[in-house]
C-alpha cells in the first residue's frame, strides 16, 4: 500500500505546500475519510504560474520536436513503471476498481507516446505559387500558453490529454485539475519533472475555480483554453475565452444513445452493455446511459441485463473482487437519488438498484429504469452515474428522432446485424462519434470531441495536436520586387 502524499502546488518546478494558503480537504469516497489538504492557489500564486508558462514557452517552443518527443516518451515509460502507485492514487482518490485504474494508466501512457511521437509529424504545406519564384508556405507553430482545466473523472487520462498535446505542439502549460483528486495531477507533474521537462513549461495548480479561471484566461499571454467538465462551466470559460479571443477546446457533457436493433442476440448485448453502463460506476462522458431497444426484443433485454447489474459486485475499489466503486462525491448521489424519485413518481419500473448502499462511502446501486417516456428526468439529464434507462422503439426514424431530441451530441452506440440500419445510423446520428457493434469510443489516435451543447474542437488524433498549433504563412521571392 502507498502512502497518500503531501498535497502541494506545482509552480513551474517549485513544489508549494498547504501552508500559508488557504486548503480543503480530500476525501477516499469509499470510506468518506479525509486523505489529506490540497492548498488553494492565491493570485501571488497564479500570476507565479503564468509567469513561469511564459518563460518556459520561450524556451520550449525552441526545443526540437525530437527532443520534446524524448521527455514525452520518458514519461510515458515512467508512467508504466509508477502504474502500481498511479493506479492506487486514482482508486484512493475517485474510487474506481484498482484494475480500471491500472486501464487508466496505461492508456494515459498510450497517450503520451501516440503525441511524443506525433509531434515530429507537424508538417506544413508547401503551396504551389501563382507567379514563378515564389516560395509559399504554411508553417506549423506552437500556439502559445495554455490554460487546461480537467475534470475528477479520469483524472489521469484527462490531464495527460492535454498536456501531452500540448507540450507536444511546443506550448507550456497551466493545469488546474480537479481539487477531488488532485494527487494524481501531482504525481504527473513529478513524472514530467523527473523526465526532463524544463522548468516553467508546466504548472498544477488548484484551488477556487471561478477565481482559477478568470486570472489565467484573462491573462494576456495565454493563448488557448482546454476545459473538460460540464456544459454549464463549459459555457461560462468559453465567454471568457471570447472575450480574450482566445483559442478554446471544451469537453462537456454527453447523455449517450444506444440503439439496439431487433436483429441481435439481446443477451450478448445486455451483457457487453452492462459492463460498458457501470465502468467508472457510469462517471464517464461517454457512458451509454439512453437504451433504446427494438420493442421485438425490448423485455427480453431489460431481463437479462437487470439480471447483471444487480450481480455487479459494489464495493471498495482497492478490494481486487470489486467491480463497481462509490461514486466519487456526494453530489453524484444527490444527483443519483434526484433521477430515481422522478422515476418512481412516474411509476417507471426500477428494475434494478435505485438506491444507495448504507454504510461509509458514497455508494449506489447499478440501476436499471426500463420503459421510461421522454419527459422522465433521467430522459434529458445526463445521470453521470450507474444510471441506465431503456425505451422500445418500433420504426428507425423513431429511433433516430429519439437519439437526436436532445441538443447534445457526443458518443453514440448502434448495435445491429444489418449494414443497412448501421448505415442510416452513422449518416442520422447527430454526434461526434458513433459506435457500431462495439463500445470503444476513443483511442490515442482517433480524433474524439462533441458538437452542439457537448463541446468544441477535438482532442486525441493529429486533430489533438493541431488544437495547440497555429498556422503561420510565409511567402518568399527569390526575385526581389522592392
Ligand atoms: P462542475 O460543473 O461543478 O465541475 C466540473 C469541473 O469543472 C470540476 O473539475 C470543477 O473543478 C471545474 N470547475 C467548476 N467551476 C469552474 C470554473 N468556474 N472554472 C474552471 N473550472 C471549473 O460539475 P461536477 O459536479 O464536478 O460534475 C457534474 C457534471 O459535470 C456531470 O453531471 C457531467 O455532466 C459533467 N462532467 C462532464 C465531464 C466530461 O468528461 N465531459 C467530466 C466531469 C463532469
Amino acid at each position: 500500500m502507498i502512502e497518500y502524499p503531501r498535497l502541494a502546488l506545482f509552480l513551474g518546478g517549485r513544489w508549494a505546500g498547504p501552508e500559508n494558503r488557504d486548503h480543503e480537504p480530500v476525501f477516499n469516497p469509499a470510506s468518506g475519510e479525509v486523505l489529506g489538504e490540497v492548498p488553494h492557489a492565491t493570485d501571488a500564486d497564479l500570476d507565479e504560474a503564468l509567469d513561469a508558462a511564459s518563460r518556459g514557452f520561450e524556451t520550449w517552443r525552441r526545443v526540437s520536436p525530437v527532443e520534446r518527443g524524448q521527455v514525452l516518451q520518458r514519461a510515458a515509460a515512467l508512467m508504466l513503471e509508477r502504474r502500481e502507485q498511479l493506479a492506487t492514487l486514482i482508486t484512493l482518490e475517485l474510487g474506481k476498481p484498482i484494475a480500471e485504474a491500472r486501464a487508466e494508466v496505461e492508456q494515459a501512457a498510450g497517450i503520451f507516446t501516440w503525441n511524443a511521437e506525433e509531434g515530429r509529424r507537424a508538417y506544413g504545406r508547401v503551396i504551389p505559387p501563382r507567379t514563378p519564384g515564389l516560395l509559399q508556405l504554411a508553417m506549423r507553430e506552437p500556439l502559445g500558453p495554455i490554460a487546461a482545466f480537467a475534470s475528477w473523472n479520469a483524472p489521469l487520462i484527462t490531464p495527460s490529454r492535454k498536456i501531452s498535446s500540448a507540450l507536444a505542439a511546443g506550448c507550456s502549460v497551466v493545469l488546474k485539475a480537479s481539487e477531488e483528486t488532485p494527487a494524481v495531477a501531482l504525481a504527473l507533474a513529478q513524472i514530467l519533472q523527473d523526465s526532463g521537462l524544463p522548468q516553467g513549461v508546466l504548472s498544477v495548480v488548484f484551488g477556487d475555480p471561478k477565481q482559477i479561471s478568470e486570472r489565467l484566461i484573462g491573462a494576456d499571454l495565454i493563448r488557448g483554453i482546454t476545459f473538460t467538465g460540464s456544459t454549464a462551466i463549459g459555457k461560462q470559460l468559453a465567454g471568457l475565452a471570447v472575450r480574450g479571443a482566445k483559442r478554446l477546446t471544451l469537453e462537456l457533457g454527453g447523455h449517450a444513445p444506444v440503439v439496439i436493433f431487433g436483429d441481435v442476440d439481446p443477451d450478448k448485448v445486455a451483457q457487453a452493455a452492462v459492463a460498458a453502463k457501470y465502468r467508472n460506476a457510469g462517471q464517464v462522458c461517454t457512458s451509454p446511459t439512453r437504451f433504446y431497444v427494438h420493442r421485438s426484443i425490448h423485455d427480453r433485454f431489460v431481463e437479462r441485463f437487470a439480471e447483471l447489474a444487480a450481480a455487479i459486485k459494489v464495493g471498495d475499489g482497492l478490494d481486487p473482487a470489486t467491480r463497481m466503486g462509490p461514486l466519487a462525491n456526494p453530489r453524484r448521489l444527490a444527483a443519483m437519488g434526484q433521477i430515481v424519485d422522478d422515476a418512481r413518481a412516474r411509476r417507471v419500473d426500477v428494475r434494478a438498484g435505485g438506491e444507495p448502499i448504507d454504510g461509509k462511502g458514497y455508494f449506489y446501486r447499478p440501476t436499471l429504469l426500463a420503459g421510461v417516456d421522454e419527459t422522465s428526468l433521467v430522459s434529458n439529464v445526463e445521470p453521470f452515474g450507474p444510471i441506465a434507462a431503456t425505451s422500445p422503439f418500433d420504426s428507425i426514424d423513431d429511433a433516430v428522432r429519439l437519439c437526436n431530441r436532445l441538443p447534445i451530441g457526443l458518443a453514440s452506440y448502434v448495435m445491429t446485424n444489418d449494414s443497412r440500419n448501421a448505415g442510416v445510423m452513422t449518416e442520422a446520428i447527430a454526434a461526434g462519434n458513433v459506435i457500431v457493434n462495439h463500445w470503444q469510443a476513443s483511442l490515442p489516435e482517433t480524433p474524439f470531441g462533441g458538437i452542439r451543447d457537448s463541446g468544441m474542437g477535438l482532442e486525441g488524433g493529429i486533430e489533438g495536436l493541431q488544437a495547440f498549433q497555429t498556422v503561420k504563412y510565409v511567402s518568399q521571392s527569390t526575385i526581389p520586387s522592392y
